[in-house]
C-alpha cells in the first residue's frame, strides 16, 4: 500500500524538484497589512509596485462602507448559482451600474476575469468556427479557446496585417454556419502595449466576424473616468463583446462580459460559469458597485494614476533603462539576462520596494524584466524612492 503510495506520488516530488531546479518554483510572500501603496510583505513595510490596484481602491474606506452595509443586509453569500437562487437585488444593481458606466446595450457579470473568459469564448464558439487570437493573448483566453473546441489561429502580435491574412486564408475554407471571431488582450499585461482596436473593428467589419476585447488591463485606466478600451478608442457600439474584470483597476474580484444585448442575453442562457458555478459574493458585488459610483462622480482616480505612470516611466527612462513599447501603468523595465533580473528585485526589497521579476517562459527567453505596477495611491516621494532605488541597484549591478 505505501509502496503503491509513493509510486503514485513520486510523479509530483519530480516535477516540483525540477521546477526547483530550473528557478522556476513560485513561492508566495505574505502581505501583512491591506494593499496600499506602502504593504507589509514578509515582515517588512515596502513601496508596492506590483498590485493591480490601479486606483487604490484595494482599501478604500467608501469600498469597506459598502461591503459592511451589504453584508448587514444580503449577509455573505449568495450559496446559489446566478440561475437558480444566486440573483439577488446586489447583482442586479452591479449589472445596471456596468451598463450605464460602460455606455453598452447590456453586461453579465462572473466570479472573474478568468471565469469570464471561460464563460464567453465557448458559449459563442464550437468546432464549426474560427478564433483569430493575437499570440500573446492572456492564458484565460488560451483555455477559454482550448474550451471552445473552435480552430484557433494566431497572429503575430498587434499585426493587423497578418491577421488580415489569415482571416482571407479562412474565408476560403469556410461555410455558412461558420462564426469567425477576432480576440485580443486590451493592455497587454508583459508589455503594457495596447491593441489597435480600431485597425480590428475595421477588419471584424470586413469580413463579418465577431470582435472580443479582454479589457482586464485598461478597465478604471482607459477611457474617460475610466470607462475602458472602447470609450478610449470612441468605438462604442463597434465592439460585439468586451471582457472586464473588477479584480484589478475597481479593487475588489470579479469578471463581466458588456456589449449587444443579443449575445449578453445568449450569455445567460448558456455561458457555463453562469449555469454551474455560485454567483459572485455580496461583499465583492457590494464593493464593486461602491468603485463605479466612485469612477463615475470623479476623474481625478484617474488622473492621477496617468500622472504617476508619466512620472515614474520618464524618470527610468532618464536613468537609462529600457522601458519597452509600454503606453500604460504598466512599465516593463526590461534586463534581458534572468539571474540578473532576479538578482535586481531581490536588491529593490532590500531597498525597500517590491516590484517582481518575470522570466521565462512567461516573456520571451532573453527578455526578462521587472514589472512594475504604479497606482493612483502613491504619492511622489514614493516614486522617487523607486527611482532612487532603481538608481542604486542598476549601478551596483551595473545594468545602467
Ligand atoms: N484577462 C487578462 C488580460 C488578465 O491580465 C487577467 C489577470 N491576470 C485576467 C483576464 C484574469 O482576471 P481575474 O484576475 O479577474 O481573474
Amino acid at each position: 500500500m505505501t509502496i503503491k503510495m509513493n509510486v503514485k506520488l513520486s510523479w509530483f516530488s519530480k516535477q516540483l524538484a525540477k521546477l526547483e531546479k530550473e528557478g522556476l518554483l513560485i513561492n508566495l510572500r505574505e502581505i501583512q497589512s491591506p494593499i496600499a501603496a506602502i504593504t507589509k510583505i514578509n515582515g517588512k513595510n515596502v513601496i508596492n509596485l506590483c498590485s493591480n490596484n490601479y486606483l487604490g481602491l484595494a482599501d478604500h474606506p467608501e469600498l469597506k462602507k459598502a461591503v459592511k452595509a451589504g453584508v448587514d443586509k444580503f449577509g455573505v453569500g449568495p450559496a446559489a448559482v446566478r440561475t437558480i437562487a444566486g440573483t439577488t437585488s446586489l447583482h442586479l444593481l452591479l449589472e445596471e451600474k456596468l451598463k450605464s458606466f460602460k455606455k453598452v446595450e447590456a453586461v453579465i457579470t462572473y466570479q472573474s476575469g478568468f471565469c469570464a473568459n471561460l464563460a464567453v469564448i465557448p458559449a459563442i464558439a464550437n468546432e464549426e468556427d474560427y478564433i483569430f487570437s493575437d499570440e500573446l493573448n492572456h492564458a484565460s483566453i488560451i483555455d477559454g479557446c482550448r474550451l471552445s473546441r473552435a480552430q484557433v489561429v494566431r497572429y503575430k502580435h498587434l499585426d493587423t496585417d497578418d491577421l488580415e491574412q489569415k482571416l482571407k486564408n479562412v474565408e476560403k475554407q469556410k461555410n455558412e454556419n461558420t462564426k469567425q471571431i477576432i480576440i485580443s488582450d486590451g493592455v497587454f499585461s508583459m508589455d503594457g502595449d495596447i491593441t489597435p482596436l480600431p485597425k480590428l473593428s475595421k477588419l471584424a467589419d470586413k469580413y463579418g466576424a465577431i470582435l472580443v476585447v479582454d479589457d482586464a488591463h485598461g478597465e478604471g485606466v482607459l477611457g474617460k473616468n475610466g470607462r475602458g478600451i472602447v470609450d478610449h478608442f470612441k468605438l462604442h457600439g463597434k465592439v460585439d463583446i468586451e471582457i472586464g474584470t473588477m479584480s484589478k483597476a475597481f479593487g475588489v474580484v470579479g469578471g463581466m462580459a458588456s456589449g449587444k444585448k443579443v449575445i449578453i442575453d445568449w450569455l445567460r442562457q448558456r455561458s457555463r460559469p453562469f449555469l454551474f458555478s455560485s454567483a459572485m459574493t455580496i461583499p465583492d458585488v457590494s464593493a464593486c458597485i461602491k468603485a463605479i459610483e466612485i469612477l463615475k462622480k470623479s476623474d481625478l482616480l484617474v488622473k492621477k494614476l496617468w500622472h504617476n505612470t508619466n512620472y515614474l516611466r520618464s524618470g527610468l527612462k532618464k536613468l537609462g533603462f529600457d522601458t519597452g513599447k509600454s503606453q500604460t501603468p504598466i512599465i516593463p523595465v526590461i534586463l534581458g539576462d534572468a539571474k540578473t533580473t532576479k538578482d535586481f528585485s531581490k536588491n529593490l526589497f532590500d531597498e525597500g520596494i517590491f516590484a517582481m521579476a518575470i522570466t521565462y517562459p512567461t516573456v520571451p527567453m532573453g527578455r526578462a524584466r521587472i514589472r512594475l505596477m504604479n497606482s493612483a495611491a502613491h504619492e511622489k516621494k514614493h516614486l522617487d524612492s523607486a527611482l532612487h532605488a532603481f538608481e542604486k541597484v542598476g549601478k551596483k549591478l551595473k545594468v545602467i
